[in-house]
């Protein structure tokens, strides 16, 4: 019997699954048993659509799908967690197994902090995620940088720092770290993120750590909840998952590269903050990016924070509607509701057609708020510290003193202090 904390090397013995799945299919397998045996009504995963580039949400309830879903893309930037709720009720009725990278995860603790989605119905099979790239950036890197139609590529992955791909007639790996310099590689907030193994998932899975004759041939699991070491309990009883202990090696070596990534994360946090300015400059700066905005509302669908029927920016009163460029009362609004659980998923900023760095913003306010508040979001149930303020007492508080406050602390390190 597994538990909680457990480490171990998983991979399937359907003979179907082992020739289309990486890493020993283990994350397919597990799928394939949950729908088979009813655990879950529906698989909620990731496939390509129109290319690699076209990463695609499908639900699926017949596990005989499930093959078209295996390997990873990283050229796909969805959220699944907003999707849930949006499109799957929140998962209120129905029981739903997803596979998640670390801000998917993230995205789902805080959707179910606020009652926007039932965790009791999901299972989260997470997996290291060390980064995604924009498809239409990817496009154009691998013309510029790989020398590659980009509609030559059929495979693409992350491996010992590079990114590499296949394609007709053979295949290029380039370092992460040339590509960033050269201003492509990874989304901005992928390379400031640090939830790399998302252990709140109830179980967390990928290839670093498996070193020896399992190298390739297995995944990583990591078991992070009594959920979790059930579904893999239940996959190895009926014969269709194996597994054996993780090689001591492997986890320090995972370990390392979850450290690696972690100092990783700090440099861009701190070249991406540092480029924000401090303070006033902050502010201007904060106001002349978003001076660009034509209050479309995509970054607010897209936030997985943000869930009000009545949004206080469609507030007339609030914001004045028609007006161009939009009162910076819009943004103010956002920071107000949001920074202080904002995941850096990176939607916000993916979607503005202004190109105003959204995601940076809003995570520069968060980093400063987890600094004076101690609270970090998407990693468990704790309540945020704004959202269950209710309506008119937020209202009242932009009107008097509480925006202002905000404002103190997160745009002027003096006043924090
Ligand atoms: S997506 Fe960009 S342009 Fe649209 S409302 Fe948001 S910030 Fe403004
Ligand atoms: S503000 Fe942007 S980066 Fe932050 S959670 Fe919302 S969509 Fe994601």
């Amino acid at each position: 019997m597994s538990k909680k904390g457990d480490m171990l090397y998983a991979w399937t013995n359907d003979a179907e699954i082992q020739k289309k799945a990486e890493l020993g299919g283990a994350v397919t397998a597990l799928w394939k048993h949950a729908l088979d045996n009813k655990i879950v009504d529906a698989v909620f995963v990731v496939t390509k659509g129109y290319d690699l580039y076209d990463a695609v949400p499908v639900v699926i309830t017949d596990s005989k799908d499930l093959a078209k879903t295996a390997g990873s893309l990283h050229c796909g930037t969805l959220l699944m967690a907003k999707l849930v709720k949006k499109y799957l009720d929140g998962a209120k009725d129905k029981k739903i197994g997803v596979t998640v990278k670390g801000c998917d995860a993230m995205g789902f603790y805080e959707l179910a902090k606020r009652k926007q989605i039932n965790l009791d119905n999901v299972i989260m099979i997470g997996v290291n995620c060390g980064g995604s790239v924009s498809p239409v950036l990817a496009r154009k890197m691998i013309k510029e940088k790989y020398d590659v139609d980009p509609d030559k590529v059929h495979k693409e992955e992350i491996d010992k720092g590079q990114f590499i791909i296949e394609y007709e007639g053979g295949h290029k790996g380039i370092s992460v770290d040339e590509l960033e310099e050269a201003g492509f590689g990874r989304r901005p907030n992928c390379r400031r993120c640090k939830m790399k193994i998302p252990r709140q998932a109830d179980l967390a899975c990928g290839n670093w750590g498996v070193i020896g004759p399992k190298a390739g041939k297995a995944t990583f699991v990591e078991v992070c909840s009594e959920k979790g070491a059930a579904l893999l309990d239940g996959a190895v009883k009926k014969g269709i998952l194996a597994t054996e202990a993780a090689n001591p090696k492997g986890l320090e070596i995972r370990g390392k590269v979850e450290g690696a990534m972690f100092k990783l994360a700090d440099k861009w946090r701190k070249h991406d903050f540092e480029g924000l300015g401090d303070g006033k400059d902050r502010l201007k700066k904060i106001m002349n990016e978003t001076s660009r905005c034509i209050k479309c509302y995509q970054c607010i669908d897209v936030c997985p924070i943000c869930y009000c029927v009545d949004c206080t920016t469609k507030n007339p009163a609030m914001v004045p509607p028609g007006e161009l460029p939009v009162n910076f009362m819009f943004h103010l609004i956002r920071y107000s509701h949001i920074a202080d659980s904002c995941v850096n998923c990176g939607q916000c900023e993916e979607v503005c057609a202004a190109e105003i760095p959204n995601a940076l913003i809003m995570h520069a306010q968060q980093v400063e708020l987890e600094k004076m508040f101690g609270h970090t979001p998407g990693v468990n149930m704790e309540l945020p510290l704004m959202a269950y303020v209710e309506e008119k007492e937020e209202r009242a508080r932009l009107n008097n003193t509480g925006s202002d406050m905000i404002y103190q602390n997160v745009f002027n390190p003096v006043a924090k202090k």
